[in-house]
């Protein structure tokens, strides 16, 4: 077996990341949502990647008011589409070579009480969910020992607690079901990530804390500043 590992940042692969909202049923209950009937599907714009060494505890989003805002942690199974998709079927993308061409995990960062502001006056996410260094991604692995994604488990520990577990089996809507559902709705690109959902257990990063990351064999580790 071969592993590849990449910089997540390598702007030659880095087209926009769309994440999908409550994938899994018992984060959508921890935040009191509803399950969707649909997936839910928001965009990071590519300024906000950054690598797994660069967590941050606290975001001065709104700068004429100074105000900072607690950054939370959502662990995310992520892939990297390698090829073009538009308007493609499950089986169609199933046969497309490439179209998965690197998996990881990433943190989808969010400034929960900001976004709990917008949402209730039904504005949009951006300003809570697309700071730059709000998409934190590990380094990209060969996909194929996850076969057909269905039975990936992933972990996140922090300070050695496990904090969140997601396995791809509870997931109200599979990979490759997003994958069709995102082309319908707008193409996907070589270079664009996918977000697939974060499981319960999201939280509050402090300054200091330790973070490990699990995916398979695969393990990082790193430190919010
Ligand atoms: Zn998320």
């Amino acid at each position: 077996m071969t592993t590849s590992i990449e910089s997540p940042c390598n702007a030659k692969y880095l087209g926009k990341v769309v994440c999908v909202g409550r994938n899994y049923a018992a984060h959508a209950a921890e935040l009191g949502n509803e399950i969707p009937t649909r997936p839910i599907l928001f965009i990071k714009p590519a300024s906000s990647v950054v690598g797994i060494d660069s967590l941050i505890a606290s975001q001065v989003i709104d700068v004429p008011r100074d105000t900072a805002y607690e950054v939370h942690y959502e662990a995310e199974l992520c892939v990297r589409i390698g090829a073009p998709l538009k308007a493609a079927s499950i089986d169609a993308i199933k046969e497309t070579p490439k179209a998965i061409d690197a998996v990881t995990l990433g943190l989808d960062l969010t400034l929960r009480e900001l976004q709990s502001e917008l949402k209730a006056k039904g504005h949009p996410w951006e300003r809570a969910k697309c700071f730059d260094g709000s998409c934190v991604l590990a380094p990209w692995v060969d996909p194929e020992v996850f076969a057909d994604f269905s039975a990936v488990n992933y972990q996140l520990y922090i300070n050695e607690k496990l904090t969140q577990e997601g396995k791809t089996e509870l997931m109200l809507f599979s990979l490759y079901e997003l994958l069709s559902e995102i082309s319908y709705a707008f193409s996907l690109q070589p270079g664009d990530v996918i977000m697939t959902g974060t499981p319960s257990g999201v939280g509050v990063l402090k300054a200091g804390d330790r973070l490990t990351l699990k995916l398979g064999e695969h393990q990082w580790q790193t430190e919010v500043e």
